[in-house]
């Protein structure tokens, strides 16, 4: 065998369909009996026919990434636009909204309208740039950036700095704006202001008035695993699940073998044959604060108490800026914060298919200590029903995986870490260790590709398409195109 790919998530997937599609021989080893990772949709039994994204549901960086792009994603899965991507409920019944359009985003922010569209409007204007810089890998020039891009660059440089810091309150005067700029820096789960949480908002906030905003597939986050996997296997991969790596032994014969894992997991596979250099930096690579999920049945739409609220595909529930600082911090202190920073997402509102005999699934997360085992399902309850009265009335049943449990569906979220390694300054450009090469595992023909390495979490198969293209050259001196033979 040419290669083994231990892991099915989208970054796996990807460096699979990457190799395949050169010709090589590929086979995908995936620990659980459902193949996809943090991309499944699942029927948890909780109603009939009833789907739900056990993890990723929104998918802004999926049509931005250059890997879904070349091989032509909106060709195979029905990304579905809400007409706002995000919103922000606020205490006395306000709303931010940041709409697929900009200009209407601009006029609803009042004041602050200007200020939004001079940060976000300006690079959402240039979001492939965007997407150059804070999707690449963050060793390498990106192509094209030069002498195109720079401006942008320059300009995403300059406003994480500001919205990174203790300036990040200079530009805004009211509190809708910058609680909307906020909900979307919480992505990060890690204390605000941050360069690495204004990195992610920035990211993320010009997305949403670009291209396809924030889309969630028809059907649900499976359709983007079905579609990598049905060109795996028309390029003659294979994807063999309930097979576990825990020793080289759980290993075929294969030439090079991509980890779409944590460190961690690399270590105890192949720990002993990585150069001690390399294994001992490995060792240092954190992982970052929990989320609890928790997946609700509906019998109608959530109640939010500001109408437009029901038109964002993804809700942030956290109230304002300083509120939801204060309960990012509460949670890396290792506390529950009382109004724990809530991301909630009904599918519903852009895909009526996901409705079955009248009940739909609501999609939420809490952000929560790393490794606690508290159930969230009250405190998530609890702060939607702060911006949506009567919530509770419309809950037919729920389920909560907590922080702790995490693991146990996906190796690859630590204790809760849904980003597989805290996102920190550090963890963002070292990530995982300070190598040259951050794919290369340390060992011949050995390489990790998930979420752990750049450009970081996120559905976007990057990780695999870098870590791939490299182990493509390198074990097999193959030069050609990337994917070629589409
Ligand atoms: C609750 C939640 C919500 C999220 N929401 C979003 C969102 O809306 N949008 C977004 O873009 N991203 C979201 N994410 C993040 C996104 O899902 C991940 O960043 C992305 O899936 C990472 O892809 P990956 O391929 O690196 O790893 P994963 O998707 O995590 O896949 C890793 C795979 O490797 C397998 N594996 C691990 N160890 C072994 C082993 N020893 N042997 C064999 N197999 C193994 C795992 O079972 C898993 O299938 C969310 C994540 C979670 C958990």
């Amino acid at each position: 065998m040419d290669v083994a790919v231990v892991g099915s998530g989208p970054n796996g997937l990807a460096a699979a369909v990457t190799m395949a599609r050169a010709g090589l021989d590929v086979t995908v080893l995936e620990a659980q009996p459902t193949v996809g990772g943090g991309a499944r949709t699942l029927d948890l039994g909780l109603a009939d026919g009833l789907v739900h994204d056990v993890c990723s549901a929104v998918h802004p960086m999926a049509w931005a990434s250059p890997f879904f792009q070349a091989i032509g994603l909106e060709r195979r899965v029905e990304l579905l636009v809400p007409e706002a991507s995000y919103a922000q409920p606020l205490p006395g019944g306000r709303a931010g909204v940041a709409w697929h359009d900009l200009e209407r985003t601009v006029a609803g922010l009042g004041a602050d309208g200007p200020a939004w569209r001079a940060l976000v409007g300006a690079l959402s204007g240039h979001a492939s740039d965007v997407v150059r810089v804070a999707l690449g890998d963050k060793r390498s020039v990106p192509t094209g950036l030069v002498p195109r891009g720079v401006a942008t660059a320059a300009r995403f440089g300059l406003g994480v700095l500001e919205q990174g810091s203790a300036a990040w309150g200079l530009r805004f005067r009211d509190e809708v704006a910058p609680a909307l700029l906020t909900g979307v820096a919480a992505h990060a789960i890690t204390p605000l202001p941050s360069p690495a949480a204004a990195g992610t908002a920035l990211l993320l906030a010009s997305l949403a008035h670009a291209g396809q905003g924030w889309p969630i597939p028809r059907g649900g986050s499976g359709a983007v695993v079905a579609a990598l996997v049905d060109d795996l296997l028309a390029h003659g991969g294979t994807v063999v699940a309930d097979h576990p790596v825990r020793s080289r032994r759980d290993l075929p014969d294969a030439r090079c073998v991509l980890f779409d894992t944590t460190p961690r997991t690399l270590l105890e596979v192949l720990g002993d044959e990585l150069a001690p250099g390399r294994r001992s930096a490995l060792e240092r690579y954190r992982h970052g604060d929990g989320a609890a999920k928790v997946d609700f049945v509906l019998s109608g739409p959530v109640p939010w108490e500001h109408p437009d609220v029901a038109r964002a595909g993804t809700v942030h529930v956290g109230g304002t800026r300083p509120q939801m600082a204060r309960a990012e911090a509460e949670v890396h202190a290792g506390r529950h914060a009382d109004l724990p920073m809530c991301l909630v997402s009904d599918p519903a509102t852009v895909d009526p298919g996901r409705v079955r005999g009248g009940l739909r699934p609501l999609w939420t997360y809490a952000h929560v200590p790393a490794g606690s085992d508290v159930d969230v399902t009250e405190a998530v309850t609890r702060h939607i029903e702060r911006y949506a009265p009567g919530f509770r009335d419309v809950v037919v049943a729920s389920r909560c995986v907590p922080a702790a449990r995490m693991a146990d569906h996906n190796a690859n979220y630590v204790g809760g870490d849904i980003a597989a390694g805290a996102v920190s300054l550090r963890q963002i450009i070292a990530r995982p260790t300070a190598a040259a090469d951050p794919y290369a595992a340390g060992a011949d023909g050995v390489y990790l590709c998930s979420a752990a390495t750049p450009p970081g979490p996120g559905v976007h198969g990057l990780g695999g398409w870098f870590a791939a293209r490299r182990a493509l050259r390198r074990e097999f001196g193959i030069r050609v195109r990337p994917l070629a033979g589409a």
